[in-house]
């Protein structure tokens, strides 16, 4: 059966043009830094985001550790959203790889770290105490909904961060999806952060990798973590290739996945025993929302009712989905979803 895929933008197989560009790539080896469709692809990513330099690396999460691991030494702390995916769903990997103390403040409901939580969060100088080095912002903020945070709140962590010398890092696994939502360049929304991670291999499609991005400098530490951590690879422009029709044509179309969670929002809250919060109403690639307390059915028993239907759902917690379009949901894709939740909990 041809499944409808919602369970997240990471399940996107390439398209038929990345495939074709992938069979055809330039390669060469990436660790003597000669892959001219790797090089074509940093230069590229470097440009768009308004850095001087960027790297390739297999994962958001390497991308996310290596940033952390070059801004930060030992026993440094890092503010994090307590619902970010870096203090969630690293398995940890500053504690355990860089001794790195993550001090987690809350995600407020639109996805942003309050101004004045961070103020209070940033140590003094004290014997005692951790030295704060770095801020880490989510855009979009996954949990929270998929939200985007605006030019305008991460400029004004950037003058918190200024003011008290710390560094700045954007978690933008989907920036992509936060500047075509806000109608804003890429550029300009991370313009004040010191690094950005964002992912190739979520809503823009390709197979495999993300971006890190920051000074030539920072770059430069982050290859030879990238070598320790096992990340070096070779001839990989094969990946590249890929990652290039993400930045020069997916990256243009992200909002009609947009209007489809839009749509697939509408037409979920016509189902009865589905509580959709308007609050929630995403303006990005994610639906999430609750189970009423009358429906006997569990999260499970609907996820497998679902998948009888041709429908592949995932649970976001004990009586909760999120469920996530993109290139390969198309409006059709969207209405077999709502009659199949319709069926479902009838
Ligand atoms: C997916 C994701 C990552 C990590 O990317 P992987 O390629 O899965 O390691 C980091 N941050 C956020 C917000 C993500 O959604």
């Amino acid at each position: 059966m041809e499944y409808i895929d919602l369970r997240s933008d990471t399940v996107t197989k390439p398209t038929p043009e990345m495939r074709e560009a992938m069979a055809e790539a330039e390669v060469g080896d990436d660790v003597y830094m000669d892959d001219p469709t790797v090089n074509k692809l940093q230069e590229q990513a470097a440009t768009m985001l308004g850095k001087e330099d960027s790297l390739f690396v297999p994962s958001g999460t390497m991308g996310n550790l290596l940033a952390l691991l070059v801004h930060c030494q030992r026993g440094d702390e890092v503010i994090v959203g307590d619902k970010s995916h870096i203090y969630m769903n690293e398995a940890g990997g500053m504690s355990a790889l860089g001794g790195i103390h993550p001090h987690p403040i809350k995600n407020q409901a639109d996805g942003t770290l309050a101004l004045d939580d961070i103020l209070a969060s940033i140590q003094t100088e004290d014997v005692h105490h951790t030295i704060t080095r770095l801020i880490c912002l989510e855009n979009t903020q996954n949990v929270c909904g998929g939200v985007p945070l605006s030019v305008e709140y991460t400029q004004q962590v950037g003058k918190i961060v200024r003011e008290n010398n710390l560094l700045f890092h954007i978690d933008g696994a989907r920036i992509f999806n936060a500047a075509a939502a806000l109608n804003v360049s890429v550029k300009e929304l991370v313009q004040p952060a010191d690094s950005v991670m964002f992912c190739l291999s979520k809503g823009l499609g390709a197979p495999v990798g993300s971006m890190l991005l920051g000074t030539h400098k920072f770059i430069n530490r982050a290859r030879h973590l990238r070598k320790m951590l096992g990340g070096g690879m070779r001839q990989a422009g094969v990946l590249a290739a890929a990652g290039l029709i993400s930045l020069e044509k997916m990256s243009t179309r992200l909002g009609q996945d947009h209007d489809r969670a839009k749509k697939l929002f509408d037409g979920l809250k016509q189902v009865q025993g589905l509580h959709l919060d308007a609050t929630e109403g995403s303006s990005t690639n994610m639906v999430y929302f609750n189970l009423k307390d009358d429906v006997k059915l569990s999260v499970d028993e609907i996820i497998s009712e679902m998948k009888k239907r041709g429908v592949l759902v995932d649970w976001a917690g004990p009586r909760r989905f999120r469920l996530v379009t993109h290139y390969w949901v198309d409006d059709a894709g969207v209405e077999k979803t709502v009659k199949a939740f319709g069926e479902v909990l009838s």
